[in-house]
């Protein structure tokens, strides 16, 4: 295939993807709304573009991660956005966490200019992207999956199809409802393990490897007890991915009562102001309920 990728949206997530693509040797245009973060990248050989446009515009396959689902529709679909200069038969591969429902309205709009879509959001947090380890979840035509499976086997290893346009993002919406049950349920274990009085670390050591063992665990588990709550997942972008699940959950007719608890904890402490925070940040809410403060 066609070696050339356009590379929109150089947070967190997606710097050290598209440094992975540079070192896999793809030809990579890079955009970031903030200019200074695309230095990296060209640094290591990446063109700069000015507009997704200008990032779409030489490019056989497109790659979006940006916050949110009206990011994700004004990179693609807006003034400058890539719409205005994809060519026919490219790919745009959406890897932001968005809605199901918008994602299929994109692909449809671009299958009017003759291009393709996927959805492949991804887990594994930075540190995945950086490894190049991400699990990548991916809706979209199966031929379109294979011709694109170099490209996200860059950035990942746990590749799989799941299904048509949007069912990538549905399978991410699962993932989340684990993810966040999972530390919730992290966070209360090691507010018991304080208040027992009982070696935080040697407690994580201990229960790490068996049936209780996580990433969420073994990644946050160390962070919380060190107070460190720089994000890798920002707790605003988790509640965005909770009111995808609940607002998915509500259409389907169904209650998530677990789900909906912990996202209320998060809204509370995204009003406190720790919204930028990461999400090893629930143990504050934790703390407050039940007056047990951790730290080792
Ligand atoms: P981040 O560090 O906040 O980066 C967001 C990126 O999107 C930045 O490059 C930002 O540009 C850009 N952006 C946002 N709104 C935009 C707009 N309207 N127009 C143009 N660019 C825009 O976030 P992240 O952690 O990398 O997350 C990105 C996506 O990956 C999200 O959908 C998130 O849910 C998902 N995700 C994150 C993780 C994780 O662990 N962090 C894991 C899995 C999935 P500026 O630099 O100008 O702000």
């Amino acid at each position: 295939m066609d070696k050339t990728i356009g590379f929109i949206g150089l947070g967190i997530m997606g710097k050290p993807m598209s440094l992975n693509l540079l070192k896999a040797g793809f030809n990579v245009t890079v955009y970031n709304r903030t200019e200074s973060k695309t230095t990296e990248p060209v640094l290591h050989g990446a063109k700069k573009a000015h507009t997704p446009a200008e990032a779409a515009a030489d490019s056989s396959v497109i790659i979006t991660i940006v916050s949110d689902t009206p990011d994700v529709e004004s990179v693609i679909l807006g003034e400058n956005g890539v719409i205005e200069s994809i060519k026919p038969d490219s790919v745009v591969i959406d890897m932001s966490t968005i809605s199901p429902e918008a994602t299929r309205k994109i692909a449809s709009r671009l299958k009017e200019k003759g291009a393709y879509m996927l959805d492949a959001p991804v887990s594994g947090g930075e540190q995945g992207a950086i490894d190049g380890t991400l699990s990548i979840m991916t809706g979209g035509e199966a031929m379109i999956f294979e011709r694109c499976l170099p490209v996200l086997q860059a950035m990942g290893k746990n590749i799989i199809h799941v299904g048509t346009n949007g069912m990538g993002q549905t399978v991410k919406l699962v993932n989340q409802i684990l993810v966040t049950g999972t530390l919730n349920s992290v966070a209360e274990a090691l507010i018991f393990a304080q208040k027992s009085g009982v070696d935080l670390e040697k407690t994580i050591d201990a229960v790490k490897g068996g049936a209780a063992g996580s990433w969420q665990l073994a990644n946050l588990a160390p962070r919380i007890i060190e107070r460190d709550f720089r994000p890798g997942f920002m707790i605003d972008l988790l509640v965005k991915d909770l009111n995808l699940v609940t607002g998915s959950a509500g259409e389907m007719g169904i209650d998530l009562p677990v789900t909906s608890r912990i996202k209320e904890m998060y809204e509370k402490l995204q009003a406190e102001g720790e919204g930028k925070n990461g999400t090893q940040a629930l143990i504050k809410a934790l703390e407050k309920i039940t007056g047990v403060h951790v730290e080792k």
